[in-house]
């Protein structure tokens, strides 16, 4: 089936930013998605039959042992890989019915992601780690510059702007990431053990700035074995083994 090209209706537009999620039904939907690697004479099936559905503004935390999926699962709704099976509905938008320069765009403006090592960029200071993602804008340097700086001051990193990522605890690294994440005010924030490799107060610090992302609206799924994450009140557990994911606990 061919996939559609990205759509030019501003209505329809208006949904790929994200601007109207009060009016969105499903941040993410997953309906029957595996997922399996093929070697040719052997397969891995990192995912099984997966259903998920996650209103807006949700906190979504998902753990199980390594291998299990999870990844991929994380994977799939950012729009990093693609099902073997199945649907998925981001922002109430079928993304696998468009072709990938619409994905591309869609990711960057729906979805941010964290990661377990940051995965800033090396030769970009923590100011340009932040404007990276905000390359398809059309704003002007110096706004999409003062946008930034805000985002770094909201994680307190005021004071490292132009510290290179080696120049930074870990901490303050996966802080950069949280700002990089929001970068285009996404209503979804994606994390992969995002407090994995931290220090116990940076982990906390951390898992604040989860909490008041959810606050003020974002849909936040994340994948942890953080104790602190998963107790949080306002986060709906969910377990994944062998590629299935469990219903609510
Ligand atoms: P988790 O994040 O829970 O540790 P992953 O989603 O990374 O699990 O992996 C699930 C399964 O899929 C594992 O068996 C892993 O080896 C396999 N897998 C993950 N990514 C790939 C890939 N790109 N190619 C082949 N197999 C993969
Ligand atoms: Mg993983």
């Amino acid at each position: 089936m061919p996939k559609k090209p990205l759509p030019e209706t501003e209505e329809t537009l208006a949904d790929i930013d994200g601007e109207s999620p009060e009016a969105v039904q499903y941040a993410i939907r997953l309906v029957n998605v595996s997922r399996v690697y093929d070697f040719g004479d052997s397969e891995v099936v990192a995912l099984k039959d997966v259903n998920l559905d996650v209103a807006p503004g949700n906190l979504v935390v998902v753990s199980g042992p390594s291998g299990s999926g999870k990844t991929t699962l994380l994977n799939i709704v950012g729009g990093l890989d693609y099902p073997s099976g199945g649907r998925v509905v981001i922002m109430d938008v079928p993304i696998g019915d468009y072709d990938e320069t619409f994905r591309a765009t869609f990711r960057l403006t729906n979805t941010g992601f964290v990661f377990q090592s940051y995965n800033l960029i090396s030769t970009l200071t923590a100011l340009e780690n932040v404007m990276f993602p905000m390359q398809l804008s059309d704003k002007d340097c110096g706004t999409l510059r003062a946008n930034a700086t805000k985002l770094l001051e909201d994680v307190g990193l005021s004071n490292r702007f132009n510290h290179l990522p080696w120049q930074l605890s870990s901490g303050e690294q996966q802080r950069v990431a949280m700002a990089r994440a929001m970068a285009n005010d996404p209503p979804i924030i994606i994390a992969d053990e995002p407090t994995a490799n931290l220090d116990s107060e940076s982990a906390e610090t951390i898992r604040g700035l989860l909490v008041k992302l959810n606050k003020i609206g974002k849909t936040v799924l994340v994948v942890t074995h953080d104790e602190d994450i998963i107790s949080l009140p306002e986060a709906r557990h969910l377990r994944m083994s062998d590629g299935v994911l469990s219903t609510d606990a």
